[in-house]
């Protein structure tokens, strides 16, 4: 069967909600060992025994992505936990408002190191463990890569950095036949869109997304598992954006 994550072992950061929590739920249908990642250790922790309610092999470390050691901590646990390490997604993010004209040097930081120097922890890390046929998936974000939003320039340059660093990354990683690719999601309905960015704004999302309604999260699973698939091999350093055709019109005329 095409796509299949039998006896996969794979790491998810922030995958105990919103996008990250339907990875998980995904890959684990798919037959994957799980072993993912969030920095509030009683909701990772329920979230895990959800899934082992539910029959699947899946643990939860708390590691914050931003940090050297955490992420150090974490390949060394789901090395052992998982005895290997296949894929590995790069889910953990953070989009907080702010204009720049506003913005505090610490906002600017939090932003840029949750979403981009997390990735680039996380994939160093990642190289150390990964064998031929090993896959890295990063969610990125049409914002900073397709389009700008006045709120979140912090966030758009890291996830535009992302994706500048992920096309580099797959040219080292080219010859040891390890692929690294990203998902740009357009809105998808989560607990982080509703905090960060709250009802107006996807009331306004709504009315401009051609197929009329936030993503789910299983929208963007779908698309990692095949990056993440053995049939994804001869793919690397792509992006592919899920976003319900919102960038596609050409003026508001469209819509
Ligand atoms: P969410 O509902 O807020 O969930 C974020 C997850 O990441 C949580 O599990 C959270 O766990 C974890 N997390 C946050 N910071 C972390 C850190 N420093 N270290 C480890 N884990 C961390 O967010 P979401 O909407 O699902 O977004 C997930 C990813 O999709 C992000 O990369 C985001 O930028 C991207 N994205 C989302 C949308 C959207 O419309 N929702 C659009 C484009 C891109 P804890 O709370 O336990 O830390």
């Amino acid at each position: 069967m095409a796509f299949s994550m039998k006896d996969k072992k794979v790491i998810i950061t922030g995958g105990g909600k919103g996008i990250g929590a339907g990875i998980t739920e995904t890959f684990l249908e798919e037959g994957a060992k799980v072993v993912f990642t969030g920095r509030n250790e009683k909701d990772g922790l329920a979230f895990a025994n959800q899934m082992k309610e539910k029959g699947y092999e899946v643990d939860f470390v708390k590691a914050d992505a931003a940090s050297e050691k955490d992420t150090e901590n974490l390949f060394q646990e789901a090395n052992k936990v998982l005895g290997g390490i296949d894929i590995v997604v790069l889910n953990a993010g953070y989009y907080p408002e702010s204009k720049t004209r506003d913005m505090t040097l610490d906002q600017w930081d939090e932003v840029l190191n949750i979403n981009l120097r997390g990735v680039f922890l996380n994939t160093r890390e990642a190289m150390k463990y990964l064998k031929a046929g090993g896959r890295i998936v990063i969610t990125s974000s049409i914002t900073g890569n397709r389009v700008g939003n006045s709120e979140l320039p912090h966030y758009g340059a890291a996830k535009a950095g992302v994706n500048g660093f992920m096309r580099s990354v797959a040219l080292e990683l080219a010859a040891d036949e390890i692929t690294i690719n990203a998902v740009e999601p357009g809105n998808i309905m989560t607990p982080g869109m509703e905090t960060n960015l709250g009802p107006e704004y996807i009331k306004n999302q709504e009315s401009i997304i051609p197929m009329a309604s936030l993503g789910d999260p299983r929208d963007i699973a779908y698309a990692i598992l095949f990056f993440a698939s053995d049939e994804a091999k001869y793919i690397t350093g792509q992006s592919i954006i899920v976003d319900g055709g919102q960038i596609l019109p050409e003026s508001p005329l469209e819509m």
